[in-house]
């Protein structure tokens, strides 16, 4: 039975309380997900079940062994109000939900048997006592010395989402496959890690059994148009406001007849945001504003779209797409699981 709510527009499903909406993961499509996590941990030989709840994102709260999944997987009506709201559902396929899910619950796991306090596990990882800033870091594209699970080369952004991430392959495999995948990787010392440290650990009964519900749906007061005003707010990166010399450089100024660039921006944005989102990992949102700002600037520049099109969209997609990743790895990049 669909709840009230779920015929309402969006103007009016905005004026909800995100605890009045009565979202429950044992009775949405999120069930058979957190199953499946749970059927992997048990063919790896780990007798533990982190605790799973709906929160407002996507995280496992410090050192609880739980994994907080965004109430707004737990029903089509929400998703789409996410969708519009956001442009994307982060974990809003199966496949992502399940990639999610794996990196949550190394994190949880971390949290049961503490094993980022082991002696060992700076050697592997790095001391995860590291400032954490997993929004703000530079990777090496082409490191071997890290897994690849999540976009954007998460791995790098911290020791502990280095073992999030390592975790999260060894979860979702059997050991021939992630040996045969990284064969030859220096990544594969931390898969054999993870792979020696469950084997150890996965029989004892973990250090930490439970801890607070951080954020839960059902205690949040805020309504969805608070909670998708902060949210809009944080990913609007504040990329540079330097972009005039750049954008006069591949556009033109006022040559007789051509198209104002701002018009062949509209015509082509939504090909345009697709194919940086595609290659840059960075979220929908976050380009879809970069891009309007860049539409406005060429409005207010009155620039023209040079005759030779074929041309102006391959720069202006690699413009594009140098600007998303220079911010990614010099910028704060907003973004955290
Ligand atoms: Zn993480």
């Amino acid at each position: 039975m669909d709840p009230s709510w779920s015929s309402l527009k969006d103007e009016d499903l905005l004026a909800l309380r995100i605890c009045d909406l009565g979202v429950r993961l044992e009775t949405s499509d999120l069930k058979p997900r957190v199953d499946q996590v749970y059927e992997e941990l048990a063919a790896r030989g780990v007798s533990l079940r982190p605790d799973s709840y709906l929160g407002d994102e996507w995280f496992s709260p410090e050192g609880v062994p739980a994994i907080a999944i965004p109430f707004y997987l737990a029903h089509p009506r929400l998703k789409t109000l996410e969708l519009h709201q956001m442009l994307e559902v982060e974990g809003g396929t199966a496949e992502w939900c399940q990639m999610l899910l794996r990196h949550e619950c190394g994190h949880a796991i971390d949290h049961a048997y503490r094993l980022s306090s082991r002696q060992d596990w700076p050697t592997i990882f790095g001391s995860p006592d590291l400032e954490y800033s997993p929004e703000t870091y530079t990777p090496r594209p082409y490191s071997k010395s890290f897994v690849r699970h999540l976009p954007n080369w998460y791995a790098q952004s911290h020791p502990d989402e280095d073992f999030a991430e390592t975790f999260a392959v060894w979860l979702s495999a059997p050991p021939d496959d992630w040996r045969e995948r990284y064969r030859g990787w220096k990544a594969i010392e931390k898969l054999e890690y993870v792979d020696a440290l469950m084997r150890e650990v996965s029989g004892n009964p973990p250090l930490v059994r439970r801890g607070r519900r951080i954020s839960e749906a059902k205690n949040l007061r805020t309504t969805l148009a608070r909670y998708y005003t902060t949210r809009r707010k944080l990913y609007a990166e504040d990329f540079p406001d330097f972009y005039d010399a750049d954008l006069r450089a591949i556009f033109g100024n006022d040559e007789p007849g051509s198209e104002p660039a701002v018009k062949l921006m509209q015509r082509h944005r939504g090909a345009l945001i697709a194919s940086i989102v595609q290659w840059t990992g960075q979220r929908k949102y976050t380009v879809s504003m970069l891009v309007r700002k860049l539409m406005l600037r060429c409005r207010e520049l009155n620039l023209t779209a040079p005759r030779d099109t074929a041309r102006l969209h391959f720069e202006l997609s690699s413009y594009l797409a140098s600007l998303v990743t220079n911010h990614l790895y010099t910028g704060r990049f907003k973004r955290s699981v």
